[in-house]
């Protein structure tokens, strides 16, 4: 049977798992080999995921299983990413169960991160039809290399998605993450804009595809330029720990001219950054303040718009996901601890 989760369509055999290794073949049905299990669960800053434009200041439950459908020779979480089903230890975590986790740690959603939602799918649409019925909204990061039946219930089920387009070439996909053909993520960056709230990150790895700064940026601001875009400085792992670190300056400096083709431009990954904050198009105005410690994304320390997302100084729009939700402390701990 063909597997149509992703646009690697494995043809699964009776007993054979394909790309991703997540799936087999049972009967008449493709199903997870190893169904609600996850390797990571744990209360976050919904900016560090990152997600700067929805329910900026909430707690989010983030979790994560393991497998991947690219093979990124810069992974960071390569020893969930790429880890074989046995391998790894996991949690068997019930939809209800994760769902009360959250409520008891205090957190306002679940987000799916860490390695790639679309190898544990089915778990994720139980886990979305749970999430729902007790009002915490739903998102994921993902790669977007999706089919487009899959991003349909994705964009259907998440109330945000953050995609990673990793480069904006061929040779650089097939190079550097396995895959043959990077057309689906591009088509459905447009899919899920058009149906959910998007934000898009980029992995820059310099000398390797800081030429595609400005090709990514026209696409994004054709699909619509209101998206937000973090740029990530990437320190490279797993297959490529010997190459250099990416210039902050030589970065900045492409980003400078990619800023006039996008408003919400962001740029992390390193201690000090002063694009991570929000900045009003219309008047100038810092509307989100947020600090890079140097990791991923950021914390947000100020926040200034009104009850409708509105700048307080000119009352423009600015495109958020949501409302500014007061970070909650919850009933700290316990439940991330003692499992
Ligand atoms: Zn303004």
């Amino acid at each position: 049977m063909i597997c149509n989760y992703c646009e690697w369509r494995c043809d699964l055999g009776e007993g054979r798992p394909g790309v991703c290794q997540m799936y087999i073949q049972r009967g008449d049905r493709i199903e997870e080999r190893h169904p609600h299990h996850y390797t990571t669960y744990a209360a976050v800053h919904i900016e560090s995921v990152p997600f700067f434009h929805a329910y900026p200041g909430s707690r989010s439950l983030q979790i994560g299983s393991r497998g991947c459908n690219f093979d990124c020779h810069y992974c960071s979480n390569a020893y969930v990413a790429k880890s074989l089903p046995d391998e790894v230890y996991t949690f068997h975590l019930s939809p209800e169960r994760i769902v009360d986790v959250a409520r008891k740690t205090g957190c306002h959603n679940i987000v799916f991160a860490v390695n790639e939602p679309i190898v544990s799918f089915q778990s994720l649409m139980e886990l979305a039809d749970k999430a729902k019925a007790a009002g915490l909204p739903l998102g994921c990061m993902t790669n977007g290399y999706m089919t487009e039946e899959a991003a349909d219930a994705l964009a259907e089920s998440c109330a945000f998605v953050n995609v990673s387009l990793k480069g904006f070439s061929q040779e650089f996909y097939a190079r550097c993450t396995g895959i043959p053909d990077f057309e689906p993520v591009l088509r459905n960056i447009g899919k899920l804009t058009a149906k959910t709230h998007v934000e898009v990150t980029t992995p820059i790895i310099q000398d390797v595809n800081d030429q595609d700064i400005m090709p990514i940026a026209e696409f994004l601001a054709s699909v619509n330029a209101n998206i937000p875009w973090h740029v990530f400085r990437l320190l490279p792992e797993y297959k490529m720990k010997d190459e250099a670190y990416p210039s902050i300056e030589l970065i900045n400096d492409k980003l400078e001219e990619a800023r006039r083709l996008l408003p919400y431009i962001y740029f992390s990954n390193f201690v000090g950054s002063t694009w991570v904050s929000t900045y009003c198009p219309s008047c100038g105005e810092k509307v989100i303040e947020r600090l890079n410690l140097g990791g991923c994304g950021g914390k947000m320390i100020d926040f200034r718009l009104d009850g409708a997302n509105r700048c307080l100084n000119c009352q423009s729009q600015i495109p958020i996901q949501g409302r500014y939700v007061k970070w909650n402390s919850g009933d700290e701990g316990h439940e991330l601890c003692g499992a």
